[in-house]
């Protein structure tokens, strides 16, 4: 199929191809949504239009655009699958999952503290636990 590099392909990307246009040689959408990329782009057009897509693009560096077009479509596929929150329902969920996480991180760190404690006061006084099962393995009580 077309998974190689086409230079100078005949195939339009796939914004122009969605937006019924010639793709010329220096296309702004081009490197970012190859011919078989219709419904990427199509998402995006629908939350973001072309036009602004197109100015996001020539805003930014040319290192960038890629990320840009994945942020942007990312954000596309969100605000379409959650026409209320979009992204922000993701993070949301994911702020209140820190908040979750960073209680329970507390009071495991609140517990292991008092664990090293009690250890620490049980190695600096002489065990009774030690001479207790001393005294238990010499006697057999079980034998009465
Ligand atoms: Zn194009």
């Amino acid at each position: 199929m077309k998974g190689y590099y086409e230079p100078r392909s005949s195939s339009s990307c796939a914004a122009c191809k969605f937006l019924k246009r010639r793709c010329i040689p220096n296309c702004i959408f081009a490197p970012y949504f190859r011919s078989d990329e219709c419904k990427k782009f199509a998402k995006v057009h629908k939350v973001f239009g072309a036009s602004n897509v197109s100015k996001i693009l020539v805003e930014v560096p040319e290192e960038q655009r890629e990320d840009t077009v994945n942020s942007l479509a990312y954000e596309a596929e969100a605000r379409l699958r959650d026409p209320v929150y979009g992204c922000i329902g993701a993070i949301a969920l994911l702020q209140r999952k820190m908040v979750e996480l960073q209680h329970d991180l507390a009071i495991a760190k609140d517990r292991l503290a008092r664990y090293a404690t009690a250890a620490a006061t049980a190695t600096t006084t002489p065990s009774n636990s030690t001479s207790h099962d001393a005294f238990f393995n010499g006697h057999d009580f079980h034998g009465r």
